[in-house]
């Protein structure tokens, strides 16, 4: 995610808005489905740079209950400052552990950014921790592992009441 900018960031209050529409940045653990799009400004305030705008994904998930794969739309609004590093090795920013720091921008050769670090920790911030295939996903069973949306299985029939025992056996 390179831009040409220029000297547009160099001097104070210098502004720059980004069109986004590329594949998501490697290392957010999840798979995502056709290019994050978007509109990012940025902005030179002084020591560092604000960045604001809309970003749009598509990711896809395991369910936190059946673990089927379900594509999750993101969509959300930010507004972030950022450091600003003078970099020629963009990659080396791919794998930042602090993510209670200022998302780093890279600056290549002082007119060229890369702002895929900024983007893949906004990813990150903005995924849901876990997301349902559909509501009232019915999950697996513990005991045989059949998925409950598709099937249905006996383990649960061990559960009831022993005084309804009786009962039962009359039903079967
Ligand atoms: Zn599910
Ligand atoms: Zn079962």
């Amino acid at each position: 995610m390179r831009y040409d900018i220029r000297d547009q960031l160099s001097k104070r209050d210098g502004e720059v808005g980004l069109k986004v529409d590329a594949p998501a940045p490697r290392g957010t653990d999840v798979e995502f489905v056709g290019n994050v799009t978007g509109r990012i400004t940025l902005r030179n305030v002084g020591a560092e740079l604000m960045a604001w705008g809309r970003l749009n994904a598509l990711a896809r998930m395991p369910c936190g209950r059946c673990l089927a794969e379900h594509e999750v739309p993101i969509e959300f609004d930010f507004s972030e400052a950022c450091g600003f590093a003078q970099i020629d090795e963009p990659l080396s920013y791919t794998q930042v552990t602090d993510e209670s720091e200022p998302a780093p921008i890279p600056v290549l050769d002082g007119g060229v950014i890369d702002i895929s670090e900024l983007v893949r920790q906004l990813l990150v911030l903005h995924l849901p921790a876990r997301s349902l295939c559909r509501p009232g996903c019915r999950g697996i069973c513990p005991a045989c592992g059949a998925n409950l949306n598709e099937t249905t299985c006996d383990c649960g029939r061990e559960e009831i009441d022993p005084r309804l025992a009786p009962l039962r056996e009359l039903l079967q």
